[in-house]
């Protein structure tokens, strides 16, 4: 359009009428395009531009670069919205899993079942370690055996918390007696030997519970199930308005054909409506 025939157009609609050529450059069309792909109605697209819904009717007859890049991107739209009416109106299955944090359940299962960790090397360094390598009962250093507080013989084995560092003497001595019942017998006893007896189980204990708790800690798939989204009543009289209308439409459009003009069209519904209608899970 020469300079000559744009100055000539004085008045309002002449104006109007000017503005299209800022929207039909590749970049107006685009935008415009993008618009109507992001769901937007012609009404929000005409306030956009800075026109009225009417004028916006007007250049869609008059200029098809404009009613094309509308077209283009309501079909995207359009599309996306059909796929999910669709999914909806036929029902479909997903898998729901369900992951927990077993901490607690772990913990409890460590706790029933206690007395079957075995002692490793590293653990008697520690037990070693705790009692300065003296006998944990009459603090000689003679070489060490295993001694176990609850005797094997009695249900306990060999486990971190059962387990303390032991002259010979001692632990033949002991034999298969309670520790307590024999330590408090012997002239050797001593309280704050006793009490740092108790100390080191306990201790062991709260280590045991803390690598019981981090080991659990990971979430772990507990459940997998498939779930089904039954079709959607709706979602089907909406497809098929759509895509038969001829045997779907409303019966009053039957009943005074050629008056009110009631065929649902998917363009003419805010496209977010739709998504919802289609997306929602149910
Ligand atoms: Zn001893």
């Amino acid at each position: 359009m020469s300079r000559k025939a744009n100055s000539a157009r004085v008045g309002d609609r002449k104006m109007a009428k000017g503005k299209y050529l800022e929207w039909v450059t590749e970049e107006g069309l685009l935008l415009i395009e993008g618009w109507a792909r992001d769901g937007l109605t012609d009404e929000q697209i005409a306030y956009n531009i800075g026109i009225n819904r009417d004028t916006l009717y007007t250049w869609k007859k008059k200029y098809p670069d404009i009613s094309d890049a509308l077209k283009k991107g309501k079909k995207v739209v359009d599309r996306q919205v059909e796929n999910a009416l669709l999914k909806r109106a036929l029902g479909y299955s997903y898998e729901e899993k369900t992951k927990e944090l077993l901490a607690n359940s772990d913990l409890q299962k460590n706790r029933g079942h206690d007395h079957v960790v075995v002692l490793t090397e590293a653990d008697w360094q520690r037990a070693l370690a705790f009692f300065d390598s003296e006998c944990a009962y009459c603090g000689e250093q003679k070489p060490m055996t295993k001694d176990h507080l609850i005797p094997l013989k009695q249900n306990g084995m060999l486990i971190k918390n059962n387990t303390i560092p032991c002259c010979t003497r001692c632990n033949s001595s002991k034999n298969d007696s309670n520790f307590e019942e024999w330590y408090r017998k012997q002239e050797f006893y001593s309280e704050k030997r006793e009490s740092r007896i108790c100390d080191y189980i306990k201790m062991i204990q709260l280590l045991m519970d803390e690598d019981a708790f981090e080991k659990s800690k990971e979430l772990t798939v507990t459940k997998v199930v498939t779930k089904q989204v039954h079709p959607d009543v709706t979602a089907q009289i909406f497809w098929l308005k759509n895509r038969k209308p001829d045997q779907w439409r409303d019966k009053q459009e039957i009943n005074h054909s050629g008056g009110l003009e009631n065929k649902l069209d998917l363009s003419s519904v805010p496209v977010e409506e739709l998504r919802k209608l289609a997306q929602t899970d149910g």
